[in-house]
Formats: C-alpha cells, sequence, structure tokens
C-alpha cells in the first residue's frame, strides 16, 4: 500500500535579512511590488515589511530590464500585486542570492498525509511530495506523519526499519519515498 503525503506551504515564508533601522532580521511580504517602467526598461521590486519595526525593504526582482522582454501576464500578475507570484519569486535561488536573502520556513507549511488509517500495517511504503521546495528534515516529517517521536523515528534507522534511497539525515526539499517496517 503506497502513501501520499504532501508537503505544502499554508503561507509566504519570513524573509531573513538584517533590518537597518531595528537589526531585526525577520521581514514579511504582502506580495505588494513596486514597478518602475521608463521607456524601453522597467525595475520591479518587491516589497516586504521588517517584522519588528514595520520598515521597508526593497526586493530586487527585474532590473533594468526590456519591457518587451517581460510576458504581458507577468506584467499583469506584478500590477495586481499577487501574492502566489511574491511566493515563486522567493523560491528561486535568482533572486535570494541577488538580493543576499533567507528563507524561513518556521511554522509556513503544514504536512498533508491524506488522514491515513494504514499507518499501524507491518509494512508502509510512503512516497512524499514537496508542493514547494521547503527544506525539512526526513525525521520530523516521518515522526509527524507516523505519530512517533524523532527519536523513536532515529532509531528505526539505524536498526534499518526505516529505508529509503535517499540520506534520511540532514534536509530535503525534494520529493522523497521510504519504507517503514516495524
Ligand atoms: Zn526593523
Amino acid at each position: 500500500m503506497l502513501e501520499k503525503w504532501v508537503v505544502e506551504p499554508v503561507r509566504v515564508p519570513l524573509i531573513r535579512r538584517r533590518c537597518h533601522v531595528c537589526a531585526s532580521d525577520g521581514f514579511r511580504t504582502s506580495g505588494k511590488f513596486r514597478v518602475n517602467a521608463n521607456h524601453k526598461l522597467i525595475d520591479v521590486w518587491l516589497l516586504a515589511l521588517c517584522t519588528a519595526c514595520g520598515e521597508t525593504t526593497k526586493l530586487t526582482v527585474m532590473e533594468r530590464m526590456n519591457v518587451r522582454s517581460v510576458r504581458p501576464e507577468l506584467l499583469d500578475r506584478l500590477h495586481d500585486n499577487d501574492l502566489r507570484l511574491a511566493a515563486e519569486l522567493l523560491q528561486d535561488p535568482v533572486v535570494r542570492r541577488r538580493n543576499r536573502i533567507a528563507l524561513d520556513w518556521d511554522d509556513a507549511w503544514r504536512l498533508d498525509t491524506g488522514g491515513s488509517d494504514h499507518l499501524d500495517d507491518e509494512v508502509i511504503d510512503v512516497s512524499v511530495r514537496f508542493a514547494a521546495r521547503i527544506p525539512v528534515r526526513p525525521t520530523r516529517l516521518i515522526a509527524e506523519g507516523c505519530g512517533l517521536s524523532r527519536a523513536e523515528v532515529e532509531k528505526l534507522i539505524t536498526d534499518g526499519k526505516l529505508v529509503s534511497a535517499v540520506r534520511l539525515s540532514g534536509k530535503l526539499s525534494g520529493d522523497f519515498t521510504f519504507t517503514l517496517k516495524r
């Protein structure tokens, strides 16, 4: 029996960047963009607010791009302050590198196990799909999904009863499967 779990975002992650006003390092975006078109060139920023003092920071999305090279539907979404677009852009490593930001997914995702009632079976195979590239510890997911403690999960790995083609220690942000034998 193959169980299907999904790791999915429930909100836009916190943006890690030092605030130059209050020295806090968490910004939250509501998906507000600033678009500056000048003749043929366009600049786009995503605005985010410091969670401590409310100071605004601007994240560069496009810099001096030729307007003609930007798809019209993308322009529409920018003008509509599309929060889903903001979430997609934040997941783009190029955008993160350019702005020297990291994302904090704490409390911004959930695990959907589909209300599984096979968890007590002797052997279960589970495929875990990531709806967004959210870095999570597989041991934490498995503990949560199977109703075990992290220590119990670690012991199952050590005993060879919990196996996967991927390394279950550390963090993952891409799909994987595992088998649990009791
Ligand atoms: Zn601040």
